[in-house]
Formats: C-alpha cells, sequence, structure tokens
C-alpha cells in the first residue's frame, strides 16, 4: 500500500477513512456517500483541513484544548519524559515523579479539602471509578446499601457502561446496558421544560426534585448526586439561578456525596478553576478530565475530598487502570497547568475576552430564529426556534434545524456544533477579540444561510 500521508488527495484519504474506521456517535454508512473532513493541523484557535481550509474552532476540539493548539512546550515535555520513563504504573507499592507532582498540583489548586487524586484515562472512565468509589465508600462505612447514584436526565457523564449508566442521554439508554441503581431527575433546562413559571421558580422546583428523590428512595439508600456544574453536551444549559444554592441545601441536609462532572467546566471553562467555583458549590469529589492536558495526551481523574479518600483508602479498593497517572500524560498536564497558571489565561480569558464574547454572543438573540444565546466564561449556546415568544420546538424532528445550521458553520469554516436545536460553542480560551469578531460573523452568517433553507424547505 502507499504511504497514507497529509499529501494524498482527500478522496482517497476519505475513502480509506470510511472503509476501515469506525467513528464515534455517527452512522457509519454515511462516510460512504459524503466523506469526513480530514483535518491535517492546528495552530492557536485555528484548524487547517486536507484541502487548505483555515477553520476556527469554535469547539476547542471537543471542549478540551483550553490553551489553544501547537503549544511546542507540551510537545517537549512529552519528548523528554518518553526518554526517561515512558510507562510505568502506581499499582502495588509504585510510584513516579509525574504522578506525584500532578497530585500535589491539583491539591493546590481545587477548592477546599479535594486533596487526593485517583486517575484515569478519560472522563468516561473516571465516573466508572466514581460509581465504584462512592459504593465502596458506604460499604466500609457499614452502608452497603447506599448505593444508588442520583443524576439527571441529559447529563453527560461518558460513554462507558457506568458513564453512560450515569449520563441521561436517552438515545444512548436505549441501546441497552444500562448498571443498576442510577435514578434520574429532571434537568434545569427553563428554556426547553419551564413552561409558564419564571427562570427562578422552575430552577427550585428541578433543583427540589433532589429532595423528592431522597425522601422517595431513602436517604439510607442514596450514596450520591452526580452533575455537571452547567450541562455541556446536553446542550450548554446554564441553570437559573435559583438551582445550585438549593442543590447545595439539600446535599448538605442530607448526607449524600456531591460529585461535580467538571470534564468540561473544569481549567478555565466558566472564568474559574473550576465549574464549582463558578456555581458556588463545594463537592466531595471532582471529575476531571480534557482541559486538564487541554487535550493533549489522554487523562481523566477524579479529585476526592479528606473523608472520602480516608474511608476509601482504609480498605483495598479494587479498581485501576494500566494507563491511570500515566507518566507521559501527567507530564503534559502539568506542563499545561504552568501555562495556565503562569500567563494568566484564565484571569485573561475572564477579565479581558468574556465580557466582550458574552456582549457579541448574547446579541444573536435579535436573529429570526434565535429564542435564547446564554454564555458562561467560555461554554455558551443559542436555541434555534420558529417562534422566540411561545419558546416552540420545530415541527421536524428535533435537530433537523440544528444539523442545517451546523452544516452552514462547517461550510463557512466555523466549528460550531449542535445538540438538537441548539447551538453550542466552547472556544479555546485564547481566543481573542479578533477570533470572537470573526465567531460572530460567521455566526451570522450560517444562521442567515440556515434560516434561508429551513424557510425554502418549509420547516419555519
Ligand atoms: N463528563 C462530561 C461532563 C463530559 O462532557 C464528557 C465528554 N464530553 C465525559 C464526562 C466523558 O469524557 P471522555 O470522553 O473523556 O470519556
Amino acid at each position: 500500500m502507499a504511504q497514507i500521508s497529509n499529501h494524498m488527495a482527500t478522496a482517497e484519504l476519505q475513502a480509506l477513512d470510511a472503509d476501515h474506521h469506525m467513528h464515534p456517535f455517527s452512522t457509519q454508512a454515511g462516510f460512504k456517500t459524503k466523506g469526513a473532513r480530514v483535518i491535517t493541523r492546528a495552530s492557536g484557535t485555528r484548524l487547517w483541513d486536507s484541502e487548505g481550509n483555515e477553520i476556527l474552532d469554535a469547539m476547542a476540539g471537543l471542549w478540551c484544548v483550553n490553551i489553544g493548539y501547537g503549544r511546542d512546550e507540551l510537545a517537549e515535555v512529552a519528548y523528554r519524559q518518553m526518554k526517561e520513563l515512558p510507562y510505568y504504573n502506581t499499582f502495588f507499592q509504585t510510584t513516579h515523579v509525574p504522578v506525584i507532582a500532578l497530585s500535589a498540583r491539583l491539591a493546590e489548586l481545587a477548592p477546599g479539602d479535594l486533596n487526593h487524586v485517583f486517575y484515569a484515562g478519560s472522563g468516561s472512565e473516571a465516573n466508572d471509578t466514581n460509581i465504584r468509589m462512592v459504593r465502596f465508600y458506604w460499604a466500609q462505612k457499614g452502608k452497603p446499601d447506599k448505593n444508588i447514584i442520583i443524576s439527571r436526565k441529559n447529563g453527560y457523564h461518558g460513554s462507558t457502561l457506568g458513564a453512560m449508566s450515569l449520563g441521561g442521554m436517552s438515545g444512548m439508554h436505549a441501546q441497552g446496558g444500562v448498571v443498576q441503581n442510577v435514578h434520574h431527575i429532571d434537568q434545569p433546562n427553563w428554556w426547553a421544560e419551564g413552561g409558564d413559571m419564571t427562570p427562578e421558580e422552575f430552577g427550585l422546583e428541578r433543583a427540589q426534585q433532589l429532595e423528592k428523590a431522597i425522601l422517595e428512595l431513602g436517604e439510607d439508600r442514596v450514596a450520591a448526586f452526580i452533575a455537571e456544574p452547567i450541562q455541556g453536551a446536553g446542550g450548554v444549559i446554564v441553570p437559573p439561578e435559583t438551582y445550585w444554592p438549593e442543590i447545595k441545601r439539600i446535599c448538605d441536609k442530607y448526607e449524600i456525596l456531591l460529585i461535580a462532572d467538571e470534564v468540561i467546566c473544569g481549567f478555565g471553562r466558566t472564568g474559574q478553576w473550576f465549574g464549582s467555583q463558578t456555581v458556588g458549590i463545594q463537592p466531595h469529589i471532582m471529575t476531571i478530565a480534557k482541559g486538564l492536558s487541554s487535550g493533549y495526551a489522554p487523562i481523566g481523574g477524579s479529585i476526592v475530598c479528606d473523608e472520602v479518600a480516608e474511608v476509601v483508602g482504609s480498605g483495598e479498593f479494587n479498581h485501576g487502570y494500566t494507563y491511570a497517572g500515566h507518566p507521559v500524560s501527567a507530564a503534559v498536564a502539568l506542563e499545561n497547568l504552568r501555562i495556565l497558571d503562569e500567563e494568566k489565561i484564565i484571569e485573561t480569558a475572564r477579565e479581558q475576552i468574556a465580557p466582550y464574547l458574552k456582549q457579541q454572543f448574547e446579541a444573536l438573540v435579535d436573529h429570526p430564529m434565535v429564542g435564547e444565546a446564554k454564555i458562561v466564561g467560555h461554554m455558551g449556546s443559542i436555541a434555534l426556534t420558529p417562534n422566540k415568544e411561545t419558546r416552540a420546538k420545530f415541527a421536524a424532528e428535533a435537530g433537523t434545524v440544528g444539523y442545517i445550521c451546523r452544516e452552514r458553520c462547517f461550510a463557512n469554516n466555523l466549528i460550531m456544533r449542535h445538540v438538537g436545536d441548539r447551538m453550542i460553542i466552547s472556544p479555546p480560551l485564547v481566543f481573542t477579540r479578533d477570533d470572537v469578531d470573526l465567531l460572530i460573523s460567521r455566526a451570522r452568517k450560517s444562521l442567515d444561510e440556515a434560516y434561508a433553507k429551513v424557510k425554502a424547505e418549509g420547516l419555519f
């Protein structure tokens, strides 16, 4: 076979891709008729494809490239670490310097007494750890029946069986394998589900579902509540202001653990190091991944508070992954945290860019097809609707219009994703004002083109 490289014709690469590579969250057969876009390189906030197009990445890859693409420091650290110690594990009474250094740094950065890290290769794996860890914790405390985890419909916690079960994605559950003793309450999505309530009333009502569930299931059966501070993959759902304080009150009242899934919100995405700080909660466990290494190397984990770590540590927790705390990933993550900190990337994003991004992004609500535009820090979404006043859904199947809009963005060299009929962004934290301007102009053009198409097809 000829050597496969960036220099091959796009159509050839696409044909090989369709034949041999199975894509996540995709209908594989579709790649035969419409090839995947081949991304060949990246720098800063831009990607290039095999046709030479320069694309603005308003999703930071999959919500992860917080420091932007092309930082040589991370490549150099990975190179040095691979030469010195490419692999070792931390099973059976061994450890290594990158994992020690990263753990100590995470303990410094994480709020309160979140001082202990259990590593994984990804966010999904970390959430599987969490399921097993909280159940083990309660068993160690003599309460093995306290094993139900409450989570939320339309939350996303990953794709492994455990993480998929914690998540509330009906399309995933429908394909089977949901683990037992996970209970889902409704999400705080006022736009779609708030009816005649004010956002404040609705936020309280949705939070109080947690208390109802605890009382119905029995406090002695509920181990933990898990949620993303701001739902990401569910469509960047910014909860009403009343939601998190009420959840906090309920968690404080009942003896259950609070797990914040910070896989997206962590490492600056919401304007603070962690989304928990933005929404004002102090969880017992935080799930981390993505921005931990800015996506340069696969790594995830659970940051655990003193008391949970002590109880879990008092017995043998029979759990662990070969690549947990991988030395190369740990070294890359540590370098990423150094850059985030020393270059004040989070502060600069929060103070100099986020206010402008918010003003420009939320102004998209003046578009005839946009009903709501919301952003917190560097994660935001707009809701597409045929009627802003009634917050109506399109008559076409959910996601039809969102897909049309995403296609227009893609054609206009802007990566913006759709979740159903919401369009979402999660740009690198190094987005400049010029990037914001380009994002908004391409988004407006794409919205206009999508609107014209939607009207022409009689979907509006
Ligand atoms: N939790 C959240 C909140 C996520 O957004 C994701 C991924 N999008 C995951 C967990 C799963 O992480 P991974 O894909 O690294 O397994």
